[in-house]
């Protein structure tokens, strides 16, 4: 289905417009957002649609249907999305379809493994949502983040893997003969291995503006995005624990200051870090600091505008008006549906061994959901081409008793 027309009427209060939106942006399908509180056409196409009642979110079809109230099943279904699988037994099964997990699969269909890929939202991770990919080798002038995902989507279509997206891995278990990989609809897969390759989230603040200024001034990776901003007057960063003390760091040699706001206290950061940015020059650290806004600028151009923090010590709010601002307030490796099978670390990462081979047999685990992976693209293809290698010998050494 075209999705670039599809219609979502809504208000920015309604929580059901807010996950309908979320699902459409999950699965990357463009969609037209229209606040029927500000666009009285809105309303009134609201009202046609509903026997002149407010049901909302009405969303409205390129083919003139529409839905009214959808749950995410339906949304999945009206667009057409592929949520079981063609047959129940696999040689591999990938836990996410991000660049980690599509890796293995292209290198795994390769060698005529009959190959099953799952992603709970759309085929691309987070790679598929970031705005400009600038450091992925073989781009010298970079790439748009969902035209790499679309192509490693369409070459892993050719060699047959079989997608599912919108659907969820909700556990991983094993016989030491069999994997048995359960998903969110019900189904249970079984493969001689599987992978999990779920990645990992950063956290946000949830604050209003953010969704809207991801990508456009608000960044979760230094290396990734700080050499945007070169020549820039001042970056903010959100995080005073090692993470946001050692990229703040890193930021300095592209601005003129670096600006750390911490939520607590204190910093959390090691005492050595902590060191080191009292000693430079270019960094300024505010504690009791909480961001309460993101703000657009007033100029149209969608681009970061003003970041407000509350001083929690005194009350007061101070407008930032930083050229980007970059949040290092924790990341969350997409884990949980493990439960207890598999060994994690402290942070919650899945431990591997130096063949990506994880605690229970035939399970594998690679990309940035691995304890000590560089949560970086072209570690993720890297390690996926990896663990396809380590699961096809894993494979041999199986068949050969
Ligand atoms: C905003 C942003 C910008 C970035 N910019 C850059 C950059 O410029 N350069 C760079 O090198 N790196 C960048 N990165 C990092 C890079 O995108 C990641 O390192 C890479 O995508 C990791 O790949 P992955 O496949 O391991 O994990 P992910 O890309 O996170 O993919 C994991 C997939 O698993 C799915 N999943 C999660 N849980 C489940 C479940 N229970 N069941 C089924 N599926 C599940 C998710 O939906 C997702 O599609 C950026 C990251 C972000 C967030």
């Amino acid at each position: 289905m075209a999705g670039a027309e599809i219609k979502v009427y809504g208000a920015n209060w309604c929580p059901d417009c807010r996950r309908a939106k979320r699902f459409l942006a999950d699965q990357r399908v463009p969609f037209e957002w229209h606040d029927i509180e500000q666009e009285p056409e809105g309303a009134e196409v609201v009202r046609e649609h509903n026997g002149g009642n407010n049901v909302i979110p009405t969303i409205v079809f390129p083919d003139g249907t529409h839905l009214l109230e959808p749950t995410n099943e339906e949304l999945a279904e009206k667009l057409g999305l592929q949520r079981s699988a063609m047959m129940h037994v696999y040689d591999l099964v990938v836990a996410g379809g991000g660049p980690t997990g599509l890796t293995t699969s292209i290198y795994a269909a390769r060698e005529n493994l009959q190959t099953l890929i799952i992603d709970s939202k759309g085929l691309g991770g987070q790679a598929g949502v970031t705005e400009r990919l600038d450091n992925y080798p073989g781009f010298p002038h970079g790439i748009r983040g969902a035209e790499l995902a679309d192509r490693i989507v369409e070459q892993a279509q050719r060699y047959g893997v079989e997608m599912l997206q919108a659907v969820s891995v909700t556990g991983i278990s094993s016989d030491g003969g069999e994997v048995d990989v359960e998903t969110a609809t019900g189904d249970h897969y079984h493969a001689r291995a599987a992978l999990v390759a779920t990645g990992s989230t950063y956290r946000r603040t949830n604050v209003p503006g953010e969704d809207d200024l991801i990508g456009a001034g608000i960044h979760f990776c230094a290396t990734c995005d700080g050499p945007f901003y070169k020549g820039s007057s001042e970056l903010l960063v959100l995080g005073g624990g090692n993470s946001g003390l050692e990229e703040g760091l890193f930021l300095t040699q592209f601005t003129d200051k670096v600006t750390i706001l911490e939520r607590g206290p204190a910093l959390k950061a090691s005492k050595l870090l902590q060191d080191k940015v009292r000693q430079h020059k270019k960094m300024k650290v505010r504690t009791n600091r909480e961001v309460q806004e993101f703000r657009a600028k007033e100029d149209g151009s969608g681009k970061l505008g003003a970041v407000i923090a509350l001083n929690r010590e005194t009350g007061e709010t101070k407008e930032y008006k930083p050229a980007a601002c970059f949040v290092f307030i924790g990341l969350d490796p997409n884990t949980a549906f493990l439960g207890g099978n598999v060994e994690l670390d402290a942070g919650r990462f899945v431990v591997t061994n130096a063949g990506y081979q994880t605690t229970v047999p035939g399970v594998f685990a690679a990309g940035d959901v691995r304890a000590g992976s560089t949560k970086q693209l072209a570690s993720a293809v890297g390690e996926g081409a990896a663990a396809a290698i380590a699961i096809r010998q894993y494979l041999d050494e199986k068949d050969r008793g």
